[in-house]
Order: structure tokens, then sequence, then C-alpha cells
């Protein structure tokens, strides 16, 4: 198989309507399109990880038939080939070391640049990368044209915090890239972190993939329904129910079939055209 998507959820806790929701999609979308499907934990945000959440998501994906391809990646095992890009941007001169307190950056939203003369790697300090007049643009295949001055829109962002680990950015614009990762359907909540990890991608040589961040499901105050939101952990002894929620929820409505049935019906019948483009409030019984 030729190119992947992929399912990159953070190990924080169980798996609830909103990342079951978004595994099927993504698992749909890389089926109907031929390819492989792949699993990563982004478990580089230590204190947040939960143990447990690793078996119950595997479980669970196990359980409504959602079966990836190839080993379970994890962020956490994939420190050096961050490294490496990070020396690459050092060496190319695009990065930074910024040691600008919490207090000299308050009130700003966009990086005021202070550091930015700062060249020479620095122990305590945060690496930047300096976005200068660089525009991204790209067509999101579920939201449409999309164009983002960064400069304006994310500023000199981070790419390794100064207390150690290395930013959400960088390790999925470098795993992305690693994995031959060709189609990204996520959430569209993450939208906005897009044109960094394109920009980062196109500064380390990189294929860019397509993306695709489809709406969000929100709870009846209309929050996003999460771990702070308190959803409720899929529970995993209803596969088959719990697929039609999700498969309604993309716009799909399937014949009465077994689980392996639903699955191959809903990747033949899949399409991005059918979700729409906005949020939905979706309530929990
Ligand atoms: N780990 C991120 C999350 O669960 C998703 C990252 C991604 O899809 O790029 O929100
Ligand atoms: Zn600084």
């Amino acid at each position: 198989m030729a190119g992947a998507g992929r399912f990159a959820p953070s190990p924080t806790g169980p798996l609830h309507i909103g990342s079951l929701y978004t595994a099927l999609a993504s698992f749909l979308d890389a089926r109907a399109h031929g390819l492989a499907w792949r699993l990563r934990l982004d478990d580089l945000d230590q204190p947040r990880n939960d143990p447990a959440a690793l078996d119950s998501i595997l479980r669970t994906l196990e359980a409504h038939g959602l079966h990836w391809d190839g080993a379970v990646q994890r962020q956490s095992e994939h420190l050096e080939r961050y490294a490496a890009a990070l020396a690459t941007l050092h060496m190319t001169g695009s990065v930074f070391f910024c040691t600008c307190s919490r207090k000299q950056l308050r009130g700003h939203s966009i990086y005021p640049g202070r550091c930015r003369h700062r060249r020479k790697s620095i122990a305590e300090a945060a690496v930047r990368v300096r976005v200068d007049e660089a525009v991204c643009e790209f067509t999101d295949l579920a939201q449409g044209q999309q164009r983002f001055p960064l400069g304006e829109t994310t500023g000199d962002f981070v790419v390794k915090r100064r207390d150690g680990p290395f930013a959400y950015q960088l390790a999925t614009a470098v795993d992305d890239g690693d994995a031959d990762i060709v189609r990204v359907l996520r959430g569209r909540d993450l939208l906005g972190n897009t044109p960094r990890q394109l920009f980062l991608m196109r500064l380390l040589g990189q294929k860019a993939p397509a993306y695709a961040h489809i709406p969000v499901l929100l709870n009846p105050a209309k929050e996003k329904w999460s771990k702070q939101t308190q959803a409720p952990a899929i529970d995993d002894r209803k596969p088959s129910a719990n697929l039609r929620t999700s498969l309604a929820l993309l716009g799909l409505s399937p014949p009465e079939l077994d689980l392996e049935g639903l699955i191959r019906w809903a990747v033949a019948h899949w399409g991005l055209r059918r979700i729409g483009h906005r949020d939905r409030v979706f309530a929990i019984r």
C-alpha cells in the first residue's frame, strides 16, 4: 500500500464519542482511498498521559473493527528523529533560542521577536522557528481554501519547550512525513495547527499530506466533547450501536448489518461532502 492515513490520539483517557467519531472518519477515509491506516499515540505531554489509556484505546478500536496497519507508534519513542529535525532547522538558520520569561511574553499574542538574534544553542531556552513573511496556503478538503500569513497568525512559534519536550507541531510534522501520511483527517479544532506543520514540513523538505478538518462534536453547552467536558468512555460492549451513532454523525445511514458488514458498507459510501463543515451538538442520553 502506498501512503497512509492516521489516527493520533493523545493517551489522556479512554476514547469517547468525539474521538471514536474522528477515529472512524479517518479509518473510512484511508480505506476508501486504498491507504493504510496507522495508529500513533501523541504521548509527549508526559504529565497528561494516563497509563491505562493505551490499552483502553487499543481495545476500543479493536472492538469496533477499526484495525490499524503495522505497529502502534508512540511519539515518546521518536525523540531521536525530532532531535535530528531540530538539528536540521538549526543548521539552516531557521530557529533561535528564546530566553523570554512568561512575564516578558505576557500581553503578546504574537511573539515580539526579542531573541531572534540568539542563533547559538542555549540550554535553558525554548527553541522557536522564524516565520518571517511566510504565507501558508492550502485547500482543506473539508473546510475549503485557507490562507495564513504566519507572521500575523502564529508568529515565531515554539518547536521545543524550555523544560525539554519537543512541541506537538514539530513531532507531528516529522511523524507524518516519516510514516508517509498522505491524508490527515482530524477535528476542525486543529485547523490552526496545520500552517505551522506545513511550514515545518517545507523547511524539512518533506512532502505535504492533504488535510481534511471535519466538524467537531459539541456537548449541549456547545463545548467540544472531551475528557475535560466529562465525555463518558465508549462502552465496548455495544460496538454496532456506537458505530451507527458515529456513522449518522458522518452523514451515513447504513442498513441493518453486522459489524464487519457495517464497516464495509461505510467504506463504500464514504464521502467528505456528506459531513458538511459545521460543528454539531450531540447530546448523550
Ligand atoms: N493528539 C491530537 C489530539 O488528540 C491530535 C493530533 C493530530 O491529529 O494531529 O488532539
Ligand atoms: Zn525570547
